[in-house]
């Protein structure tokens, strides 16, 4: 047996928020960023097209295939996966580090496959798993953003109660009742 390894002093400044599909995830980290600006929060990677309104370098980075290999192989990115069995998404690793060495907070708004990577790979990290009022409240959320088609929801839906089945692999739990309540709760965490 190994000896346990000394406490930390200090908590994590890596927090992941994850949880299912049309949750309001990507709602919630903006509504941290935007009160709490001292938390960096990490902009992805992704091979999937931008939806109207989303802005290279501020929503995602916006790549090909080529590129997210590129990455992968150069060793760049913290996590990746593929979602929803279709695009790739990852973390670039270096504006992580940068913030860390700041002493900034860092917020990672990922799916569970990358969360159970980030927890591999940062033991201390803090992970925190959004819920949703309800599964019926989760369904019309999905239905009421309409930015997937009907075939696409269905395999959202999939994955999202698989990943509301690792919910115990996580730190702490809040309920996306409220944006802003939601989103102070989690800031919360992450001082
Ligand atoms: P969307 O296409 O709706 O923006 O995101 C789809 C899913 O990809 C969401 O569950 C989101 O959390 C996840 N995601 C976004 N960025 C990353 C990332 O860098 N790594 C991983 N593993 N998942 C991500």
């Amino acid at each position: 047996r190994f000896p346990e390894p000394a406490p930390r002093a200090g908590r994590s400044r890596l927090v992941v928020l994850a949880g299912p599909t049309a949750v309001g995830k990507g709602t919630v980290a903006a509504a941290i960023a935007r009160n709490h600006p001292e938390i960096h929060l990490s902009v992805s990677a992704t091979t999937r097209a931008p939806r109207p309104g989303e802005v290279d370098g501020e929503h995602y980075y916006f790549v090909d295939d080529a590129e997210f290999d590129r990455l992968v192989d150069a060793g760049e990115l913290l996590e990746h996966a593929t979602v929803h069995n279709r695009f790739r998404y990852g973390t670039p690793k270096a504006p992580i580090d940068a913030a860390l060495a700041d002493g900034r907070t860092v917020l990672l708004e990922i799916d569970l496959q990358g969360a159970r990577q980030v927890r591999a790979a940062a033991p201390d990290a803090t992970l925190v798993f959004l819920l949703p009022p309800s599964w019926d409240e989760l369904v019309q959320r999905l239905v009421g953003r309409g930015t997937e088609g009907e075939e696409e929801r269905a395999r959202r839906l999939k994955t999202a109660k698989v990943e509301l089945a690792s919910q115990g692999e996580f730190d702490h739990h809040v309920v996306n009742d409220d944006v802003d309540r939601a989103a102070a709760e989690i800031a919360a965490l992450a001082h």
